[in-house]
């Protein structure tokens, strides 16, 4: 009995602290049903996952330079016409192209075992016969400024564990350059990811630019604790690396853009999206077909249930996110005239599993509003607001423009297959797919819609 007292005092005490929250404000109300017809629309079937698979089972990887992706541009033109989107059209863009080649890492020293690695994009490549030498291993930049004369002449493999992506990431965008300036021959990143099942993850390094620039290759952390242990046990380690990878120059890529035009101020703008380029492993289906396809999936859903916002609802599909960032610059640029006008921005880049609401960075007021907003999210359990907002394709515009930026915010386990292999639509849920389009629909129809401007 009184174990059953207690009980129900911690259920009544529970529930008291639940109904703090904020309570749905008034002038919200009048969205309530467009909101439950937009969640509708997306969650009762696995439209956007199919969309999804087509995208990437049909055209390869989509790296900026790739025939892959110039293929899905023009898909995702004909579909958004399909859709019944307005204005859809390209707009060009110059990308870099890189070409990874043929590559390869082994120990041949103290035994053999092959590495398991992916070369960083834009890294140089070696000469035909690889490059042999052997390994200093590092666990940070300090520890390399302190062993710097033990560089010379060797591999260095930087074994820096994955903590978050902020910091894990300036091993592999700055390493290289970093050992090479200490006289290295080749540098080896211990992958930025957790440690899964001796997965690699890719991604861009950055040269500086009074340095040689030195070829450069993300190992899994398997093989840079095997690494580790054999050195700490004092053994000489040699390690032969063959990369073909090279640039050929820049060549024409584009932004893809989709509209539904304002029924009242068609020239204020709400921008949604994601990147359509990936890298030239796995699929990109996470990053970023998914952000691309919920982005996407709001304006097709809003079209279907004839939900024409008072301002004009945009999607782009920015290319080039993963080695240059040129679609994001090219949007901003092209569009400067109009940042103006840019109600809001929104950017879906850091996965597609279940949302949880929305990353913002904007005024207060702004604030205020898009956190009543997404009170239409709760049963969704996606209306959690966080302190920091946007993405590597609208911050250039966003910044600019002073434009209030958006992340779509979800739970799930990104890094784990990101720039990998295995960044394949198996990854994605459907279910968690279609609440991402949802979430993504009401917040973009509500701020395109409601009578004041976004932060006014
Ligand atoms: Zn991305």
């Amino acid at each position: 009995m009184t174990r059953l007292l207690a009980v129900l005092l911690l259920v009544a005490t529970a529930r008291s602290v639940g109904a703090q929250v904020t309570p749905i404000p008034k002038w919200v109300e009048q969205y309530r049903d467009p909101s439950a017809r937009l969640i509708g629309e997306a969650t009762t079937n696995d439209f956007a996952w199919q969309r999804l698979a087509v995208l990437t089972d049909r055209f390869g990887h989509r790296l900026s330079g790739s025939e892959g992706l110039e293929r899905a541009i023009r898909w995702a033109v004909d579909e958004m016409k399909r859709d019944g989107l307005e204005n859809v059209h390209t707009e060009p863009v110059m990308v870099p192209k890189w070409v990874r080649g043929r590559e390869s890492a082994e120990i041949v020293e103290p035994g053999w075992h092959s590495i398991v690695m992916l070369g960083l994009g834009d890294s140089v490549g070696t000469p035909a016969e690889g490059v042999q030498a052997e390994v200093l291993v590092v666990k940070s930049f300090a520890d390399l400024e302190v062993r710097a004369a033990l560089a010379k002449g060797r591999i260095v493999l930087f074994n820096v564990p994955f903590t978050t992506y902020g910091d894990t990431r300036m091993v592999r965008t700055a390493g290289p350059s970093r050992a090479a300036r200490h006289g290295a021959v080749a540098a080896l990143v211990r992958s930025v990811g957790p440690t899964g099942l001796r997965t690699p993850h890719t991604g861009g390094l950055q040269y500086a630019p009074d340095v040689p620039r030195i070829p450069a290759a993300s190992v899994t952390g398997e093989d840079a604790e095997r690494l580790q242990r054999l050195v700490d046990r004092g053994e000489r380690v040699v390690v032969r690396l063959q990369m073909d990878a090279h640039s050929e120059g820049d060549v024409e890529s584009a932004n893809v853009v989709g509209e539904l035009i304002g029924r009242e101020r068609p020239d204020e703008v709400v921008v949604v999206g994601g990147h359509l380029d990936s890298w030239d492993v796995g699929t990109g289906a996470s990053d970023d077909g998914g952000g691309c396809v919920a982005t996407w999936d709001a304006l097709r859903i809003m079209k279907k249930l004839g939900l024409r916002p008072r301002r004009t609802v945009r999607v782009v599909l920015f290319t080039n996110e993963e080695n240059g960032g040129r679609g994001g610059l090219a949007y901003r640029d092209r569009h400067r005239a109009e940042l103006p006008k840019h109600v809001m921005m929104l950017e879906s880049d850091l996965g597609v599993f279940r949302p949880t609401g929305f990353g913002l960075t904007g005024s207060d007021k702004a604030r205020r509003t898009v956190t009543e907003i997404a009170t239409l999210l709760r049963g969704m359990r996606a209306d959690m607001i966080g302190p920091v907002g946007g993405g590597a394709d609208i911050d250039p515009s966003a910044r600019e423009g002073r434009i209030p930026a958006l992340s779509l915010e979800v739970d799930g386990d990104y890094f784990m297959v990101h720039h990998t292999p295995a960044d394949t639509i198996e990854r994605i849920d459907p279910a968690e797919l279609a609440q991402c389009a949802a979430a993504i629909a009401v917040m973009a129809y509500v701020v395109a819609d409601m009578p004041q401007r976004l932060g006014e």
